[in-house]
């Protein structure tokens, strides 16, 4: 076969700045009218539902279509047919609706694709990491010698975390040797699924995770953990950590973390703080009150994309001592790193799973860059204070009850009027969720808790107003009176 020097043409095609800058320019401009509209308290659901199957039908017709579809078309289509985190009726799963500026750096990070796996492929994309876990570490209260990682995602921070707890805290080489031992560790029945998961996929089993039971706020209850830990030793497990919930995804309830602290500072435990979603109250001087004693962790990983306005997925891993951060992974790879011993901070992928992996240090600092952590502090305020304030309106309607008095911008409820058997209590808070995100504008989400069925809101939108609320609860209790009168 002979060489070929051409290009196809469609290589430029794809590469042509000038087709960039204009289907750019269309977006951008597409992205702000939207923004726009949100704001404006638009009759449009925030979820426009589709089911699976008419969904699928949607995008088929779309791939169907003669092709030489402008790109920008395909842009609007997503954006009619996805969720709208920016609408202020959002108050469903945790998520922040992401802060525009943070978008566009992801745009940055998209475009330059630095794979940062070395220091040399991403060098800002790497010293922005290192800042911005330097600076959460700090706001953290942790000490100077506090460092760690970023990664993509908080289920991979606390596998990270655990897979720290157990190279520190077991006695035998278990990266070399393998995990042979019964290893556990204690968790409250209210941590989120990923504990668990993190567990199994260390080969510790269904023995390796101890649940410890919950008071009445869904908070782990301390004073049980020494008897739990000695009835593991005394089964011949191995117990190496403890992880405290701050705060628990179902109901937002915060784990006392000083107690924890404390108890595994006397057994020589590993303490990890699953502060995915209420870590980032350490921003708010209002509410950081709810995560005192988290300075006192071994470590702590902490979702930007929760309560922090930064697109997904950005999670800090942030290890009191930072030089644990080097034992994660001792694994040999000498063709990326000329000296693996050496503690090197700038050459990412030693301390995570991931090899190749995007910016997430560049969206985080492009928010605290333009708007300081001024930005963060009014936000995370904000948000608590409007899951107080729909705690309030919820206590004060006499058809509805709080699953617990909210602490964070989580709030649990339902409509319970007098008089009502549990049994009917099920059914109608099932059907009012249904209903209301199908046929209003309002997006909330469901859960169970001691076998009941709840509402749940994650109150993320801090543009949500007061008023918002109260015609929340107005349609949820139409909706409901309607389901009764119905059925009797
Ligand atoms: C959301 C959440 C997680 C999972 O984090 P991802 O970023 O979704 O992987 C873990 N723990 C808690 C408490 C959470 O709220």
């Amino acid at each position: 076969m002979e060489t070929n020097n051409s290009v196809d043409p469609i290589l430029h095609k794809i590469y042509d700045p000038e087709s960039f800058r204009k289907t750019g320019h269309e977006l951008i401009d597409h992205l702000a009218d939207y923004l726009q509209a949100m704001s404006q308290r638009p009759a449009t659901p925030v979820m426009p539902y589709l089911s699976p199957d008419q969904a699928r039908e949607y995008w088929q017709d779309d791939w169907d279509q003669e092709e030489g579809g402008e790109p920008v078309d395909l842009f609007r289509k997503i954006l009619r047919t996805g969720i709208h985190l920016h609408h202020p009726h959002y108050a469903g799963h945790q998520i922040s609706p992401a802060a525009p500026v943070a978008a566009l750096a992801g745009l940055v990070n998209d475009f330059l694709n630095n794979g940062m796996g070395i220091y040399e492929m991403g060098i800002p994309g790497t010293v922005l990491e290192h800042l911005v876990v330097k600076m959460t570490a700090q706001a953290m209260g942790f000490g100077p010698e506090a460092d760690g990682v970023l990664t993509s995602g908080g289920t991979l921070a606390n596998l990270t975390a655990l897979l720290t707890a157990r190279a520190v805290k077991a006695e035998e080489r278990v990266w070399e040797a393998g995990s042979r031992q019964p290893y556990a560790l204690l968790v409250s029945e209210e941590a989120h699924y990923c504990v668990d998961r993190a567990v199994r996929i260390m080969g510790w089993g269904s023995e390796g995770i101890i649940k410890v039971p919950v008071n009445e706020r869904f908070e782990m209850r301390t004073e049980l953990l020494p008897g739990y830990w000695e009835q593991a030793v005394a089964a011949g497990k191995k117990v190496l950590a403890v992880v405290g919930s701050a705060c628990s995804t179902s109901t937002g309830s915060f784990d006392d973390l000083t107690a924890i602290a404390q108890f595994c500072r006397e057994k020589d435990l590993w303490f990890h703080i699953d502060g995915a979603h209420g870590a980032a109250c350490v921003y708010s001087s209002k509410y950081r009150r709810l995560v005192a004693g988290l300075e006192l962790a071994d470590s702590v990983a902490m979702d930007f994309h929760k309560m922090c306005m930064v697109p997904a997925l950005g999670t800090a891993l942030v290890y009191r001592e930072g030089k644990n951060s080097y034992r994660t992974f001792a694994q040999k790879a000498q063709y990326l790193w000329n000296r693996q011993e050496e503690e090197e901070w700038h050459n990412l992928a030693k301390r995570t799973f991931e090899c190749t992996k995007h910016m997430i240090g560049l969206r985080v600092y492009s928010l605290l860059r333009t708007y300081g952590t001024e930005g963060l502090e009014a936000y995370v305020t904000r948000v608590n204070d409007l899951g107080g304030l729909f705690g309030e309106l919820i206590a004060a309607h006499p058809d509805f009850e709080l699953a617990l008095v909210p602490r964070c911008n989580i709030v649990c409820f339902r409509y319970a009027p007098e008089g009502q058997p549990e049994a009917v209590l099920e059914q109608v808070n099932q059907e009012i969720r249904e209903r209301l995100v199908r046929e209003h504008t309002f997006y909330i989400v469901r859960t169970v808790l001691q076998e009941r069925t709840f509402l749940r809101t994650t109150l993320t939108n801090a543009l949500t107003t007061r008023e918002d609320l109260e015609e929340l609860l107005r349609l949820l209790a139409t909706l409901g009176r309607d389901f009764l009168s119905a059925g009797s």
